[in-house]
C-alpha cells in the first residue's frame, strides 16, 4: 500500500443488520474499510495495519475481550473501540483493560459513531509543534516524558504506554500539583465534545498507575480526587519543565 492511501478502518462484527450499513457509512466518509466476520478474518486482517479497529465483542469464533488483547499485541499504536451489544459492565471494564481505548454500547446512532471516529483519528495524528519548536521535555524526579517522542521514562527506562494512557499522563503533569476535572481530561485526551460516561479514564488511570509501579515509580502520584477528577503530585522539591 502506499503511503497516501486513505485512512483504514478494519470494522469486526458478524451481525449483517449492523455491519452493512456502518462499512456504507464509513465509506461514505471516505475511510479505506475493512469488513471482517469472525476474529480469524479479523487477525488476517492486521496486515493491511488499520488506524482504527471497530470491534463487536460477541463473535462467534473467539471471545471479543481475548481477540481485543491479541488486536492490541500485534497493533499497539490502532485505536480500538468496542461495540458492545452486552449491557454488563463488567464486558465493558474487561475490553478496556484488555487494551481499549473507548466503547459505545449497542444501540449507538450512526452519527454519533462516525463523530467518534473522527475524534479518535484526529489525536492520532502527530502533535503539531508550535511554530517549528518541539514542546520541551518534562522532569519530575524520575519520570520524563518527552512530548515530541512521545516517550515516558522512569529512571531512563522507557515505559511502554498506549496513545491515550500517554496523553492522559501527559494532561496531568504538565499541571502537576494542580486539580485537574474529569470533564477536562475527557475533553483534552478524548473527544472535546463529551458528554458520555467517564469509566475510560479511571481504566486509563488504573493502567497508567499499573505500568508506573512496575518501573518504580509511586502509583500514588496520581492522586484521585473523588467527585472531581485526578491531580498528578510531584516528588518534593522536582520542577516541571
Ligand atoms: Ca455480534
Amino acid at each position: 500500500m502506499s503511503a497516501s492511501s486513505p485512512t483504514t478502518i478494519l470494522l469486526v462484527e458478524d451481525d449483517e443488520a449492523i455491519g452493512r450499513p456502518l462499512t456504507g457509512a464509513l465509506r461514505g466518509q471516505s475511510y479505506d474499510t475493512l469488513w471482517a466476520v469472525t476474529a480469524a478474518e479479523a487477525l488476517e486482517l492486521v496486515e493491511e495495519s488499520p488506524a482504527l479497529i471497530l470491534l463487536d465483542l460477541g463473535l462467534p469464533d473467539l471471545d471479543g475481550v481475548e481477540l481485543c488483547r491479541r488486536l492490541r499485541a500485534q497493533l499497539p499504536a490502532t485505536v480500538i473501540v468496542v461495540l458492545s451489544g452486552r449491557a454488563e459492565d463488567v464486558d465493558v471494564v474487561l475490553g478496556l483493560e484488555a487494551g481499549a481505548d473507548d466503547y459505545l454500547t449497542k444501540p449507538f446512532r450512526l452519527p454519533v459513531l462516525l463523530a467518534r471516529v473522527r475524534a479518535h483519528l484526529r489525536r492520532q495524528l502527530p502533535v503539531p509543534e508550535t511554530a517549528g519548536q518541539p514542546a520541551p521535555p518534562i522532569r519530575l524526579g524520575s519520570l520524563h516524558l518527552d512530548l515530541g517522542a512521545r516517550r515516558c521514562e522512569v529512571d531512563g527506562q522507557e515505559v511502554p504506554l498506549r496513545p491515550k494512557e500517554f496523553e492522559l499522563l501527559a494532561a496531568l503533569v504538565a499541571e502537576a500539583g494542580q486539580a485537574v476535572s474529569r470533564q477536562e481530561l475527557m475533553a483534552r485526551v478524548w473527544d472535546a465534545q463529551w458528554t458520555g460516561p467517564t469509566k475510560t479514564l479511571d481504566m486509563h488511570v488504573s493502567s497508567l498507575r499499573r505500568k508506573l509501579a512496575e518501573y518504580g515509580e509511586d502509583p500514588q502520584r496520581i492522586v484521585t480526587l473523588r467527585s472531581f477528577g485526578y491531580r498528578y503530585d510531584a516528588p518534593n522539591g522536582s520542577l516541571a519543565g
